[in-house]
Parts: C-alpha cells; sequence; structure tokens
C-alpha cells in the first residue's frame, strides 16, 4: 500500500531522513520507535505530504505523491492522521468534529454523515458525548475522537503519531485498546510509539529509528528479544 523508496530530507545541514525504504502492505501495523529527533514525526508528516522531500519517491496504492493542487486534498482524504495534540476544532461539537471532512470533502449529506459519525463514535466508546464540546471531554476521550474523525473519511492508511503521549497514565490504556482493536479490524497503521504493550501485541513489524536511518527493521518479538544494534540495545534499555 506504502512504498517508500530512496527517501532523503534535510532540514538545512540536518539530514533528518537518509536513505528511507520500506514498504507497508494492507493491513500491516508498523510500530515506528527510536529516540527524540530521529526523524518519526518527519517520515509520517513526509507520508501525508505535510512535509515535502528532497528525493525518493513515496507511493500509496500506486500512486506517487502529489505535489500540490487537487492531488493533495485528495490524497489527506485518503490518508488519516492522529496527532499527539488532538487537534480537534475546538469550537465545534465532538459529532461536528467527526462530520466535517465527510460532508466538505465527501459530500455526504449531513444525515448520512451523522449516522456514520454515531456509529464511529460508538465503536471508540464516546458516543454519549457526541453533542459537547472537546474542551468537555477527557484527553483519553478527545483523542478517540480523533480517531473516530479520521475513521469518517474511510482511509486507506491511518498514521499515528506519538496518539497516547500527551495523556495521563489512566486514559492511555483507553486508547490504545482502540487502536488495537483497529488493528485486529485489518486497519493499515503506521504508529509512532514508546507503547512497547502496544507493539508486541498489534504490530506485525518495527522500524527502529536513529539519527535519520531506519536502523533495524523487524518483527516486535525479534526487535524487542534479539535487537541486533548497540544503537537500539541502548534505546530500550532505557525505555523498558
Ligand atoms: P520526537 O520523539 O521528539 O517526537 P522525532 O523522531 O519525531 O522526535 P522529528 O520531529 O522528525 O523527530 O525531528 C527530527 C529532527 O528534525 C529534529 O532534530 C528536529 O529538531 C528537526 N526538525 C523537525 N522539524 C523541523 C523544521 N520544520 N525545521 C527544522 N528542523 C526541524
Ligand atoms: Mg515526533
Amino acid at each position: 500500500l506504502v512504498v517508500i523508496d530512496k527517501v532523503e530530507k534535510h532540514f538545512g545541514e540536518l539530514h533528518v531522513l537518509n536513505d528511507i525504504n520500506t514498504v507497508v502492505n494492507r493491513g500491516e501495523v508498523v510500530v515506528v520507535i527510536g529516540p527524540s529527533g530521529s526523524g518519526k514525526s518527519t517520515l509520517c508528516r513526509a507520508i501525508n505530504r505535510l512535509e515535502t522531500i528532497d528525493s525518493g519517491t513515496i507511493t500509496i496504492d500506486g500512486q506517487k505523491l502529489p505535489e500540490e493542487g487537487a492531488g493533495l486534498a485528495k490524497l489527506r482524504a485518503d490518508v488519516g492522521m492522529v496527532f499527539q495534540s488532538f487537534n480537534l476544532f475546538a469550537h465545534k461539537t465532538v459529532l461536528e468534529n467527526v462530520t466535517l471532512a465527510p460532508i466538505k470533502v465527501r459530500r455526504i449529506p449531513r444525515k448520512e454523515a451523522d449516522a456514520k459519525a454515531m456509529e464511529l463514535l460508538e465503536r471508540v466508546g464516546v458516543a454519549n458525548q457526541a453533542k459537547k464540546m472537546p474542551a468537555q471531554l477527557s484527553g483519553g476521550q478527545q483523542q478517540r475522537v480523533a480517531i473516530a474523525r479520521s475513521l469518517a473519511m474511510n482511509p486507506k492508511l491511518i498514521l499515528l503519531d506519538e496518539p497516547t503521549s500527551a495523556l495521563d497514565p489512566e486514559m492511555i490504556n483507553e486508547v490504545l485498546d482502540v487502536m488495537v482493536s483497529l488493528a485486529e479490524q485489518g486497519m493499515t497503521m503506521i504508529v509512532v510509539t514508546h507503547e512497547m504493550g502496544f507493539a508486541r501485541k498489534a504490530a506485525d513489524r518495527v522500524l527502529f529509528m536513529s539519527d535519520g536511518k531506519i536502523v533495524e527493521e523487524a518483527t516486535p518479538a525479534e526487535f524487542f528479544d534479539h535487537p541486533k544494534t548497540d544503537r537500539a540495545k541502548d534505546f530500550l534499555s532505557k525505555i523498558l
């Protein structure tokens, strides 16, 4: 579904993505881990074309990422993105947050969009919050709304960049549970997270990044139990 080939990016002197190559198949869950500043967010942003790349190619479902224009809107509709800071529209209700893009971008009639949104809010366990404003929800609830909002576009792929790292500990699991169930339902996901329990349980593959490079790529069992490089061993010794 996603093919990343020889991708390079610099921020000035900084080589933030250094020869990135990988393939994400349909239905796969890929967890990206690595130290702060290793390029994980930049890679996610590049896949959604929120960030340009210097060279190399990224193709999604056979289509090379568009430079700009209508193709870009289509790409954003097909690739869901969930951030650390939930990024909900503060002045819209929970329900409106979920229906906005389907109505505006997909031109789905409001009634149908509302029904689909309620179904999704149900699925992530916050249907009873539909009429509230985001600020009235807990962080975990807001993040689950953000996941429902990205699902509302029927994306081919969802990118989640540290979706639980802004949450209080007691709310992390409610969000991880939703992510695990999405994974089990066959959603293709690229997840930047330090939640190793999630990675072990749900990931098909772990990508370990360091200094802009993919240093290891392995199954969670291989990676956590038998990391090959000193950098991965060192990183794991700090977080496990
Ligand atoms: P973290 O775990 O802290 O989220 P990360 O692996 O997601 O880190 P990135 O956000 O991809 O790291 O950043 C990689 C490097 O690129 C960092 O050194 C960062 O300071 C730098 N960087 C990111 N965005 C920009 C930008 N717009 N301009 C210049 N440098 C940037
Ligand atoms: Mg980041």
